[in-house]
């Protein structure tokens, strides 16, 4: 929708400059701070999930609590770690597992399953260059990573997240045949680039009522901060999504 409005408001302006400027020195000058604003924007577009620029996104909760969301898994090594340490402190987290490893790991899922988490589609390889995909391919990930989660589940799976959490038109299209929903964040970790101590003071941080976090379950940095995140975190007065707040975000999302 915003992609649209853009593209009119763009096009609207280089026709109102054409007309009223043609004549001037400046005309080219115009022209260029045109479609730069134009790709500025169409740019924030696609990178940021949260600007909703192709499709609805949830990147926030509704104060109640906070909800943990963790992609790329499940992995054999790691998210074991991450569920005891969820399970001790009987928090429910979101879990946007990829395909393959969870066929790879169908004791994980169930296990993240029974433990009363959610788990959303990732797609089934994790293309890095799946924003670059041609439609058919786009729609064939996500299919195909579906109905390796139902068969695992005997579930629907009717939550996404992109790799990489970049957007286009054609994503957003395959999308909203199968109605999924777009589960974003408000609070990236960074959990791939940084060291222990700088990812743990940045999750306390920026931690508040109203975030989403983005974690990744495949990284030993991950596993080995969360007990202390929790804690701190705790001690600052966050309450970290239950049961119940969990069940209640999710069915509030898809009303
Ligand atoms: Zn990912």
């Amino acid at each position: 929708m915003k992609h649209k409005l853009n593209s009119v408001i763009g096009c609207l302006s280089l026709l109102l400059c054409f007309l009223l400027f043609r004549e001037s020195p400046h005309f080219w000058t115009i022209v260029i701070a045109i479609v730069v604003l134009f790709c500025v924007i169409l740019s924030c577009g696609i990178l940021f999930l949260r600007f909703e620029y192709f499709y609805p996104a949830i990147y926030k909760n509704t104060r109640e609590a906070v909800i943990l969301t963790f992609d790329d898994g499940p992995d054999p090594v790691h998210t074991p770690k991450v569920l005891d340490i969820l399970q001790k402190h009987q928090i429910k987290a979101l879990f946007f597992l990829i395909g393959k490893k969870a066929q790879e790991n169908p004791e994980l899922v169930r296990r993240i399953m029974d433990e009363g988490h959610e788990i959303g589609n990732h797609t089934q390889n994790h293309p890095i260059f799946f924003a670059l995909y041609s439609r058919k391919k786009i729609a064939a990930e996500i299919d195909h990573a579906e109905n390796t989660l139902k068969i695992l589940t005997q579930r629907n799976v009717s939550l996404f997240r992109p790799p990489i959490g970049y957007m286009n038109p054609s994503i957003a299209s395959v999308l909203r045949k199968r109605n999924l929903k777009i589960i974003g964040w408000n609070v990236r970790s960074y959990d791939s680039f940084k060291s222990e101590e700088q990812l743990l003071k940045r999750l306390v941080r920026l931690t508040q009522k109203s975030s989403i976090v983005l974690l990744h379950d495949n990284r030993e940095h991950t596993a080995s901060v969360l007990e202390a995140y929790i804690q701190r975190a705790q001690a600052n007065g966050i309450i970290f999504a239950k049961q119940e707040q969990l069940k209640k975000f999710i069915h509030e999302m898809h009303h």
